[in-house]
């Protein structure tokens, strides 16, 4: 069957870019469609953000309880955990939340197109973007696309496919021994031993995970430092806290193999020049993702990449627009490259729809987007790291607080972790800041609003926080750039 339904914005995924923008876009009064070969809400609610963090809690409630409930007084008997039941809980969320995305998509008369998207053409002025719907082909991340069952037009396109973890090139997943982070979150028996290679935001959260319910589990990192995108005191904070909680940990290991044998696999690996190896029930893969374009247009279309992602305008000028080199086709998310997280993609995706309306929008700071590692204790971050701010020879100094004297941190037995923040000399401006620690990740927030309101520590030192709180922490932290801390 063939038809020529024609919108105003066809938008490729569903994930917190696609739409996100597709509802931006319906606000803004355009009439939009959004095209996904799978479940609504992209990898982040299916696969990604949300279910592994329904996991992490799980994990950290097993964690408070049976190990740290006599802290409290609490005696537990015999503990058992219906491992079904626990990676059920964050299925069954997903579910509930792509169901939302659908009602959102009803509420905002955006047409949902359930398909492979398979883009035929730009907007050259005359025709608009053509845009073929085929039968998905593959598994979730892989596949071409099979027949076309409709072909759909649109004044503009907007890709928003995102990304695939990657694999070795040695040893691909098989979903069996060696996973990939979706085998992860869904395996039917947690396993007794497992190698997690690559020591990154995704690779740690599993690592907490599986540790905390009793799993051996060993990190191989490439790198000389865990979580090595942070600041490197936090990297070294971290790996102190994750050997204590019993995770083994290599940096500068390069894994070179991995055999796969009945009880599980043997992953080899080079440390310090020194051939070593490790066996474990199962393998996790997480060195990464790439980008997701399989089937989504011909060579012939023209479009420009850069390493492998898709090329727009988003980091060479100041307002970008998220244009391809494809005249009416627009990208963004994972799939224009990193940073690799769904806040920026929506962000992405709501700047490049208002700016196609016409719409005034202030677009992003790709200079102060906050990440977070949702272990415990949480990691979160946001501008430059002191390895980057020294680099850029900017004058500085630095207030560091440690939560061991920080009452609130204490009451909830979290003392471990630090707050840090660089400041620039002499007015204050706040160029960055690094926290490990229990709620790191609401914590940042703050910061961001800061630097967004271009904000130095002295604003956040004559803002009153409430006590006792967590956030205490950020105004120590920032008395602490002017060598006035209270409580340290
Ligand atoms: C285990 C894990 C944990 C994560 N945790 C976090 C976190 O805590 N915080 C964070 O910010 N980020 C996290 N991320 C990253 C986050 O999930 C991504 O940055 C985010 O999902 C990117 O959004 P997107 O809209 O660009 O693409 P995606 O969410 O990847 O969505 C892309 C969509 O496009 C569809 N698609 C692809 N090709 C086609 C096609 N040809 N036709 C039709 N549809 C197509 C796909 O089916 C998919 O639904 C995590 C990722 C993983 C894997």
């Amino acid at each position: 069957m063939t038809s020529q339904r024609h919108f105003d914005l066809i938008v490729i995924g569903s994930g917190p870019g696609g739409y996100v923008g597709a509802i931006r876009a319906a606000q803004l009064g355009l009439k939009v469609a959004c095209i996904d070969r799978d479940k609504l809400g992209g990898v982040c609610l299916n696969w990604g953000c949300i279910p592994s963090k329904a996991l992490l809690h799980g994990a950290e409630v097993y964690d408070e309880a049976v190990n740290h409930g006599k802290d409290w007084g609490i005696t537990i008997g015999e503990v058992k955990v219906d491992w079904g039941s626990f990676i059920g809980r964050s299925r069954k969320i997903t579910e509930q939340l792509n169901g939302g995305v659908g009602y959102l998509f009803k509420k905002n008369n955006i047409e949902h197109i359930q398909g492979h998207a398979h883009i035929v053409s730009g907007n050259n002025g005359v025709t608009p973007c053509v845009v073929e719907v085929k039968t998905p082909t593959g598994d979730y991340y892989n596949g071409d696309g099979g027949e076309v069952y409709e072909t759909v037009t649109a004044d503009r396109v907007l890709i928003a496919t995102g990304a695939k973890p990657r694999e070795l090139p040695f040893a691909p997943c098989d979903g069996k021994t060696i996973l990939n982070s979706s085998h992860a979150m869904t395996l039917e028996e947690r396993p007794e031993s497992l190698v997690i290679i690559g020591s990154g935001a995704i690779g740690m959260e599993f690592a907490y995970v599986y540790n905390a319910f009793g799993t051996n589990v060993t990190i191989i990192e490439m790198l000389d430092r865990i979580v090595p995108l942070e600041d490197e005191d936090i990297s070294k904070l971290a790996q102190r806290a994750f050997k204590k909680q019993g995770m083994t940990i290599h940096t500068s290991a390069s894994v070179n193999a991995i055999e796969t044998n009945e009880s599980g696999a043997t992953v080899s690996f080079t440390k310090n020049e020194k051939e070593t190896s490790v066996d474990a029930q199962k393998v996790l893969v997480a060195i990464g993702v790439g980008p997701r374009c399989d089937g989504l247009f011909d060579d012939s279309l023209g479009m420009e990449l850069h390493r492998g992602y898709i090329k727009t305008d988003a980091k060479d000028v100041d307002s970008p627009t998220y244009k391809t080199s494809v005249s009416g086709i627009f990208a963004i998310g994972d799939i224009i490259g990193p940073p690799l997280l769904a806040h920026v993609a929506s962000e992405e995706a709501v700047t490049c729809v208002e700016r196609i309306a016409g719409h005034h929008t202030f677009g992003l700071d790709y200079k102060s987007i906050p990440g977070c590692t949702y272990t415990n204790p949480q990691i979160a971050s946001i501008g430059m790291t002191e390895q980057q701010v020294k680099d850029s020879g900017t004058e500085y100094t630095k207030g560091e607080y440690s939560l061991k004297a920080h009452g609130k941190a204490i009451s909830v037995g979290a003392a471990d972790g630090v707050v840090k923040i660089l400041a620039s000399k002499p007015y204050g401006e706040i160029l960055g800041a690094h926290i490990i620690g229990h709620d790191a990740s609401e914590l940042i927030a703050e910061i961001g609003l800061a630097i967004r309101l271009e904000a130095t520590v002295e604003d956040i030192i004559s803002t009153m926080h409430a006590h006792p709180t967590m956030a205490e922490s950020i105004h120590e932290a920032a008395l602490g750039t002017e060598n006035r801390m209270i409580h340290n």
